[in-house]
């Protein structure tokens, strides 16, 4: 069933001028990228999304560097998108994911790992919310 999920270009990638490579993957990999926008996330908003990792110890340094540079929030749709995204995008550490994966191909390190997608689908709807309106998402 047709399902959509939210995704971040992250810093290391578009500084590296990634945007374009990482959207070609995902269209060839059969996903519609419905919803886009390149933003500076404040350290208020970077805080808030990751609220989840609050007391991890790289806490600070993951906030800082979502907003180190821009970022591209995107609304992906596909079949089983939650899912289809999570398997693309590669093991957490790029040195763990398996080859041909987003996170393999382009990730740098454990935090400067090139994409974010959402774990579930509740929490898609969630993060979806968060970046974008009903108006700014046309299928
Ligand atoms: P994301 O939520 O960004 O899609 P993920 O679900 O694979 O990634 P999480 O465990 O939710 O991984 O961690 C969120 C982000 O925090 C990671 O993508 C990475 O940028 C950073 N991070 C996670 N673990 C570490 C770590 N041990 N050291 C530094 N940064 C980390
Ligand atoms: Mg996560």
């Amino acid at each position: 069933m047709k399902e959509r999920t939210f995704s971040i270009i992250k810093p290391d990638a578009t500084q590296r001028n990634l945007t374009g490579k990482i959207n070609a993957f995902l269209e060839e990999h059969g996903f519609r990228i419905i919803a886009q926008k390149r933003i500076h996330l404040s350290r208020r908003e970077a805080s808030q999304f990751y609220a989840v990792h609050k007391d991890r110890p790289f806490f600070g340094e993951l906030v800082e560097y979502m907003v180190s540079q821009p970022v591209v929030v995107q609304v992906l749709e596909a079949d089983d998108a939650v899912t289809k995204y999570r398997e693309v995008m590669g093991a957490t550490n790029p040195k763990d994911a398996t080859d041909g994966t987003i996170r393999k191909l382009f990730g740098e390190s454990i935090e400067r790992n090139s994409v974010h997608g959402s774990d579930s689908k509740e929490n898609a709807a969630i993060e979806i919310a968060f970046f974008f309106s009903g108006t700014e998402i046309v299928g």
